[in-house]
């Protein structure tokens, strides 16, 4: 279903357009990796390609070409906007400015702005994607933090991806390969004991009953359960959400067609708006009597969030975690061969095939607009580049308040903006391992089922909401919750032979510390995590060769993610679906025509997903062919 939406909705309705947009004259061949389904829009695009040859448009990349372009294009008829630009144009090359024109920029190479990118570029658009940092991939990266090692620097599971968009861009033709992890996680506890859950329903029954058998005989129960809110919520992800403030007919239609699952559920739907709105707590004690299996199970519910479990809508987080799947297997989240970067580089390796031009250390400084439209982008270094199409994978604060001037939007929506929560409390800790941590409660140094999955240390649910305690009063926890995986148990190439690589997602770590900023609290913090893990693990801090820690301070400085916020903003009922970014733009439009959000700062949110890029670009596809705005 979802690769239809991209087949049959996305591209043809492009091709059969006449939309105006700056381009470039270049004839495309259809790459050869095409899949089949592509093969008609690539013909469509070879007609409006000529199309768009006609006026003798040219891709402007130096100073010389520039002035030539310009007076190329004074030779054909041209539309008088288009007279204005060109002569801009050849100004700006005569004083030495290199300029560029784009169908469409994409600011930002995070997986999000390149699934944006290869959508358009597959509808024969010429895109250019401009990051700030020297590699592509933003949180979803894999980096050579120490010699030998690939590090996922920041995100470091995959479950989430959308599999439509790895079909529909071939990624696994260009190296992407996800390994299942089972069992999927460990949870030691301090008397010796342990739980193991994964996907084998009889492997979960017998870990559980160790604990308690009512426990081991509800869970598949409680597991049904999410499928069946799975198969009303998952497809929301993929949708543009409605229009609450201003509805037109179409938003009155998604609004049916949202509604219309829930009403399928019958008497269902008062759990589906509990997983919706209610703590998770609350969920997981009416389920569970076990806390081993409770404190295990709500770890989701509060990863990247400035919430314990017993925070109202924690539930959905809970349940945002369990949507994915891995190699078709629901819940299971699964490590990226080579680290998360193979998701980003394989996205990138499929737009230059797709010609779409991908250019690092390359910061945007402002957003261009001119009478309320988009007109292209300054980056940082002074240079300008034109497209009547921007789409922003950075967030909505980025976005909105620094690139550009609040006097040109709407000052009802930079109010709504500015109350857009970023409060977060996430740290990441990549540590580079010369051997394995030896576990009281599972005693070895070999690789065993408990180092594949992810190792919980957060003992009880109790122990979370203390843990959270802290961090409400601005002070980091004293006894964090720690999530920890050793991809290199699973996925050898990403640590040196007889090596190991650890990461370590820590909870609570406030943004804002009171009395006390992070770059002096950074190394004493991690010390603290580290002394915790040696109470499961004794041989973990003498294992240790390298570390390398990133507050959420850290996390802003490194992918401008307001606040830390990991989720580019918070993932709270007030903030998801039509609310996402702020009420009346959750469909990727923004008051300034011809710009766009495409990263996590719009529905779906934030992960590894794909869906908020894909929808973005389908967006855009649907715009250009209504002329919706002017072809300047
Ligand atoms: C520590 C951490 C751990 C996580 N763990 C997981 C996990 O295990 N699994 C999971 O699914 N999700 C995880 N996440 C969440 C997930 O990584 C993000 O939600 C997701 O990567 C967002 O992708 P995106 O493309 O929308 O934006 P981003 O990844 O934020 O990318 C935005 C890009 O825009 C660039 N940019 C910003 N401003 C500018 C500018 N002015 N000019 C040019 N470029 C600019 C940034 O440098 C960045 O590359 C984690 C996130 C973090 C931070």
């Amino acid at each position: 279903m979802h690769v239809a939406y991209a087949r049959v909705r996305m591209a043809p309705r492009y091709y059969t357009s006449a939309y105006g947009s700056s381009g470039t004259c270049t004839k495309r061949k259809p790459p050869a990796a095409f899949p089949p389904h592509a093969e008609n829009a690539q013909r469509a695009n070879l007609i409006e390609g000529k199309k768009r040859c006609q006026s003798g448009r040219k891709v402007l990349p130096g100073r010389g070409k520039a002035i030539s372009a310009a007076l190329m294009e004074g030779l054909a008829p041209l539309h008088v906007h288009n007279w204005v630009r060109y002569t801009a144009i050849a100004i700006q090359a005569l004083s030495g400015m290199k300029t560029t024109n784009y169908d469409a920029i994409i600011i930002g190479a995070g997986h999000n702005g390149l699934v944006t990118a290869c959508y358009l570029a597959r509808a024969g658009w010429k895109v250019l994607v401009l990051e700030r940092r020297y590699i592509v991939g933003g949180a979803c990266v894999t980096e050579e933090t120490f010699p030998g090692f690939k590090v996922s620097t920041a995100a470091y599971v995959n479950s989430l991806f959308r599999k439509e968009i790895i079909q529909d861009l071939r990624l696994e033709s260009y190296g992407l390969k996800i390994l299942e992890r089972n069992p999927s996680s460990f949870t030691p506890f301090p008397d010796g004991r342990h739980l193991l859950l994964g996907p084998d329903p009889t492997a979960n029954h017998q870990q559980i009953a160790k604990f308690s058998l009512r426990d081991a005989n509800a869970y598949p129960a409680y597991e049904a359960m999410l499928e069946r809110m799975a198969t009303v919520l998952e497809p929301l992800l993929t949708i543009s959400p409605p229009n609450l403030v201003t509805p037109g007919l179409r938003d009155l239609w998604t609004l049916y067609r949202t509604g219309k699952p829930f009403q399928a559920l019958g008497p269902a739907m008062s759990e589906a708006f509990e997983i919706l709105t209610a703590p998770a707590r609350q969920i997981l004690d009416r389920w569970f009597e076990s806390e081993a299996l409770k404190a295990t199970l709500a770890t989701d519910a509060v990863i990247g969030a400035m919430a314990s479990p017993s925070t109202p809508g924690t539930a959905y987080v809970l349940f945002h975690h369990v949507m994915g799947e891995t190699n078709g297997k629901r819940g299971v989240w699964g490590y990226v061969q080579g680290g998360m970067g193979g998701i980003t580089q394989s996205l990138a390796a499929a737009a230059r095939d797709l010609r779409v031009e991908i250019r690092c250390e390359a910061e945007v400084a402002r957003i261009l607009v001119r009478d309320g439209t988009v007109q292209g982008v300054a980056l940082a270094n002074g240079e300008e580049c034109y497209a009547p199409v921007i789409a922003s994978n950075a967030d909505a604060q980025v976005t909105f308040t620094r690139l550009l001037d609040s006097k040109q939007l709407p000052p009802e929506f930079s109010e709504a903006v500015s109350r857009i929560s970023y409060e977060s409390a996430s740290l990441k800790i990549n540590v580079a391992l010369k051997e394995l941590p030896n576990f009281l409660a599972c005693p070895g140094l070999e690789p065993g089922p408990h180092h594949r999955g992810t190792i919980h240390i957060s003992p009880d649910q109790d122990y979370i909401e203390r843990a959270f305690d802290d961090a409400k009063y601005g002070q980091p926890s004293q006894r964090p919750i720690l999530e920890c995986t050793i991809p290199s148990v699973v996925d050898p190439t990403v640590a040196p032979a007889g090596k190991h690589l650890m990461s370590i997602f820590v909870q609570y770590a406030p943004y804002r510390l009171r009395g006390a900023t992070w770059d002096d609290l950074r190394e004493s913090f991690a010390d603290r995590c580290f002394a915790l893990l040696n109470e499961y693990a004794p041989n973990f801090q003498r294992s240790v060769l390298a570390r390398q820690v990133l507050t959420p301070l850290d996390l802003e400085r490194t992918f401008n993610l307001t606040g830390g916020n990991i989720f580019q903003g918070a993932m709270t009922l007030n903030q998801l679906f039509a609310c996402r970014p702020v009420p009346g733009f959750a469909d990727y439009h923004t008051p300034i025509r011809g710009l766009y959000l495409c990263g996590a700062a719009a529905h779906p949110g934030g992960g590894v997903m794909g869906a908020a890029g894909a929808n973005a670009a389908r967006e855009i596809l649907r715009a250009a062919s209504f002329r919706r705005f002017s072809p300047l």
